[in-house]
């Protein structure tokens, strides 16, 4: 199964990743800046100059606690910019059917279709029975 995007929605897709991956960027720059830990506003240089190397591995290696929240949508994004080079973006990773342009535009990382996420979280979040 092939994405049915068109070459212009995934040039518009691919854009909104590199503007939040920018955004995300910056935030953590600052805040990496904000600590006044020495090491930390070495690794703010670090990730300001980074260029195309990714952020979120340098900030994985470093494991910091303020940021972590940060990596691991720098990780989806990384990775959906990974899938459109792999011409892979937009295909279900589950069931392999397209996901619809109108869900990737709202939630550009989507690796699912609405069904497979669903159950990804039903499956993933089920509260556990208690006990009798
Ligand atoms: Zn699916």
């Amino acid at each position: 199964m092939e994405s049915k995007l068109s070459d212009q929605e995934i040039t518009e897709l691919r854009q909104e990743l590199r503007g939040r991956a920018q955004t995300l960027k910056s935030q953590v720059h600052k805040e990496l800046l904000a600590t006044g830990n020495e090491q930390y506003i070495e690794l703010a240089g670090r990730v300001h100059d980074s260029g195309d190397e990714s952020v979120a591995d340098l900030l994985t290696e470093m494991s910091i606690a303020i940021v972590d929240r940060h990596v691991k949508e720098m990780r989806d994004i990384d990775a959906a910019l990974g899938r459109i080079t792999d011409r892979v973006y937009g295909i279900c990773i589950e069931c392999n059917n397209p996901v619809p342009y109108e869900r990737l535009q709202a939630y550009p990382t989507a690796k699912r279709c609405y069904t497979c996420q669903t159950r990804y979280e039903n499956s993933y979040a089920q509260p556990k029975r208690p006990g009798l």
